[in-house]
């Protein structure tokens, strides 16, 4: 691997206190082409600019992937990736569906040890801070014919980040538009996903609402996921979340909560969940918490659910499970608890060439 850094670091002149989602990067990426049918040597350069063609055939087809994940700083300066692996793996399951060639694991997973490991300044141990990592895959090559295209770019980008959505969210139930159909790639993180989910969304907002709740395509009865995030529901003290199907993205904090509520003796459940239930849970008092798991939020508890016209409180719990995972996992995450099932690796720069 090629490093090539930095002469001019543009870190004091961030403001930490102040960092909008998504908006501030790191000093450097790594890069990779792939050409004549294998990746080629990846390099970590100055973050900057790159030049494309507009015959990019990305610009036409949106033929293309990305994963999410977070890099934390202990107490001690040590930069904690949490489990790398799954969404090394995540990112080849979209690649395949989207037709696009997988990555190598040493690739990935040295090259974002290494450059972690060179912004790791950018990583801050304050609490409710991280380092958002974004790799993400593209076709790149000059062409306009609707096919899949013989030449990628693999990048890796990085980025501060505190807290996401600083209070507790209202979400309304989408009955019109779809995310993800049966058959199609829902289960995959591919770029035109949330292009498509832009619209709905926006519209939504513009009634007051933080995010929508997708339901199933053909039938618009069960609940699927919300925005970016998994949904869960906590019906009296049994914790519910959808079973993970082709028209759902299988969250990795999904499966990290739960593996800690079991952790917790929570009664948990995965299995197919509809509307109807939720809304007869909550007239009969029953349906005690509502949150959302994902990587930029961890965990978000949710306030307000809309069904049509009907809006659903949803009270502050005093022993609620969102509080408790959350708490237990960003402690694993920031290496404050044991890491009994080894989801963080340190990171590590084995570089020697730069
Ligand atoms: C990324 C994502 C999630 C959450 O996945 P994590 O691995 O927990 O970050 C959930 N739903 C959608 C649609 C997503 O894109």
């Amino acid at each position: 691997m090629r490093i090539t850094k930095t002469s001019d670091s543009r870190i004091d002149s961030v403001d930490f206190s102040n960092l909008p989602f998504g908006r501030v990067f790191s000093d450097h990426m790594l890069i990779s082409q792939y050409k004549n049918g294998s990746w080629q040597e990846a390099q970590i350069i100055p973050y900057g600019n790159i030049s494309m063609t507009p015959g990019s055939q990305v610009l036409h087809y949106g033929q293309s992937v990305f994963e999410g994940m977070k890099a934390f700083k202990t107490n001690n300066d040590e930069v904690l990736i949490f489990r790398k692996e799954m969404n090394y793996d995540r990112l080849n399951q979209s690649a395949k569906r989207l037709s696009i060639p997988s990555i190598p694991k040493k690739m990935f997973i040295d090259g974002l040890n290494e450059l972690v490991s060179l912004d790791s300044k950018w990583c801050k141990k304050e609490e409710g801070y991280s380092l958002y990592l974004r790799p993400f895959i593209f076709a790149s090559s000059e062409c306009i014919k609707a096919s899949a295209s013989e030449e990628y770019t693999f990048i890796i980008i990085t980025a501060p980040t505190k807290n996401y959505y600083p209070h507790a969210i209202d979400l309304v139930i989408e009955e019109h538009y779809s995310r993800a159909a049966k058959g199609g790639v829902g289960f995959a993180k591919a770029a035109g996903n949330y292009a498509a989910s832009f619209y709905p969304t926006k519209q939504a907002n513009a009634k007051g609402f933080t995010q929508v709740i997708w339901t199933d395509a053909a039938t618009h009865k069960n609940i699927e996921e919300s925005g970016t995030m998994n949904i869960w529901f906590r019906i009296n003290d049994r914790l519910i979340t959808p079973t993970t199907s082709d028209s759902i993205l299988a969250g990795i904090t999904r499966l990290s909560i739960l593996q800690l509520a079991n952790d917790l003796g929570i009664d948990v459940e995965e299995r197919v969940v509809s509307v109807d239930e939720i809304i007869k849970a909550h007239n009969e008092g029953i349906l005690k918490e509502v949150f959302g798991t994902g990587t930029a939020v961890t965990v978000a508890p949710v306030q307000s659910l809309t069904y049509r016209d009907v809006k659903m409180l949803i009270p502050e719990q005093s022993n609620s499970y969102a509080v408790k995972l959350k708490k237990m996992l960003q402690d694993i995450q920031k290496g404050r608890i044991k890491d009994s099932y080894k989801w963080t690796t340190k990171v590590v720069s084995k570089a020697y060439n730069c």
